[in-house]
């Protein structure tokens, strides 16, 4: 393969992905900005269809060597970086590039977007990850993008798996963490990539991996010897990854992730087959965490903390489920309903019940995780148009649930 195609061409080859060079060129072009610099120029010249579609007549020249191979530059994708060169140098060279006429990109504007463009591609920086983790947020919490409401339950742990209570969601820090860990494996496997020849013949020669600590190096070759101790905490040392024949992103976040203390109702949460937004709510009660108005008298933003559903007794999470005079009259409904004959229990109570009843994969304990979740929702849906407009629709939804 290394005949055919050479080192430098690193995506479209097994093994070989985009940010191989994506390093490379940051370390290139690092100190482009520095005033001291040795006078430099580097050009970066974008071929049309090198991939874009293939042209019979490109492969003819090829074969038959004739003139240059018959690619074009193409002058949208085309730029040149200058580090230290004066303006009459920099038109001089932009001459005889005849293709760059009048099209100046001064280094400061072009190395910022690049850095811009990469980090979101590549090695996240702290920043970015801090965007996109919001945004998600956001979108979780309000489904726009405009954060309005209060999260309920925090970012960290709607990211922890599913038996830990979350929602399982991908945690962008330790997925990022993940890759740069990726990076580490290469460079200790001196796996056969340009940047890691570069890394190892510049800055790492005779040392150990596992001690260097490069200074003067690009932003992203930074990063790769300060993941060394994330790695050693998740119990990967230096010879595990060198033994390592096939370096897995997602295995080295889920050791990174370390292990969360399993929730008590689990199997209640995972096993549901109820739809998602049943779950959603019954999680969060689970958590303690529904806006219940004990809670939001405690932020201070309400005053009267009346039950909507009774208007006699206050409201908690252990008084709406299953503890106000209406909940307890659709629990039991719906409790007879599956042949179970006994009284509505104070919440947690409830959820130790269903742990231990409908465990597995009976039909019955199906129906049951099912039912528990269906109820709570309704139970709260009910309990929010209420508080809203105050009217009672108690009997219609009574009719609704238990049929
Ligand atoms: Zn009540």
């Amino acid at each position: 393969m290394d005949i055919l195609v050479d080192n430098c061409q690193s995506t479209f080859v097994p093994g070989r992905v985009i940010s191989d060079n994506i390093i490379l060129s940051h370390e290139l072009v690092k100190g482009y900005g520095r005033r001291d610099i040795s006078p430099r120029c580097m050009v970066k010249v974008d071929m049309q269809k090198a991939y874009d579609s293939l042209e019979w007549n490109f492969i003819e020249q090829i074969l038959e060597f004739s003139k240059a191979s018959g690619l074009v530059a193409n002058k949208e994708k085309s730029s040149v970086y200058f580090g230290g060169v004066d303006m009459a140098t920099q038109q001089a060279i932009l001459d005889l590039l005849e293709f760059f006429k009048g099209r100046v990109q001064l280094i400061k504007n072009v190395l910022f977007s690049i850095q811009v463009f990469w980090s979101q591609v590549f090695v996240l920086t702290k920043k970015v990850i801090k965007l996109i983790e919001a945004t998600c947020r956001k979108f979780l919490w309000t489904g726009g993008v405009e954060l309005t409401k209060k999260a309920l339950l925090a970012w960290e742990k709607i990211c922890y798996p599913n038996v830990a209570g979350g929602l399982n969601i991908l945690d962008i820090t330790v997925w990022n963490m993940a890759s740069i860990s990726k990076l580490l494996w290469n460079l200790c496997c001196k796996k056969d990539k340009m940047w890691v020849k570069w890394v190892h013949s510049y800055y790492i020669k005779e040392q150990q991996i596992w001690e260097i600590m490069p200074t003067q190096v690009s932003w992203v070759v930074q990063k790769i010897p300060k993941i060394r101790s994330y790695v050693q905490k998740a119990g990967i040392m230096e010879a595990d990854l060198r033994n390592t024949t096939q370096f897995s992103v997602k295995k080295m976040c889920i050791l990174m992730r370390g292990d969360f203390p399993k929730v008590q109702w689990r199997k209640i949460v995972c096993n549901n087959l109820g739809s998602e937004k049943w779950i959603f709510i019954l999680r969060l009660a689970a958590h303690g965490k529904l806006a219940t108005k004990d809670r939001l008298m405690k932020w201070g933003v309400i005053s009267g903390q009346e039950c909507p559903l009774c208007l006699t007794q206050n409201e908690s999470i252990n008084h709406i489920f299953f503890q106000c005079d209406m909940s307890i009259q659709v629990w039991c409904k719906l409790l007879q309903w599956q042949g179970i004959n006994r009284a509505a229990m104070p919440w947690l109570e409830e959820l130790k019940w269903a742990e231990d009843y409908a465990r597995g994969r009976s039909a019955t304990a199906e129906i049951y995780r099912m039912t528990l979740a269906s109820g709570v929702y309704h139970l709260w849906i009910e309990r929010n148009q209420r508080r809203e407009l105050g009217s009672f629709r108690w009997l219609v939804v009574l009719d609704v649930i238990v049929g």
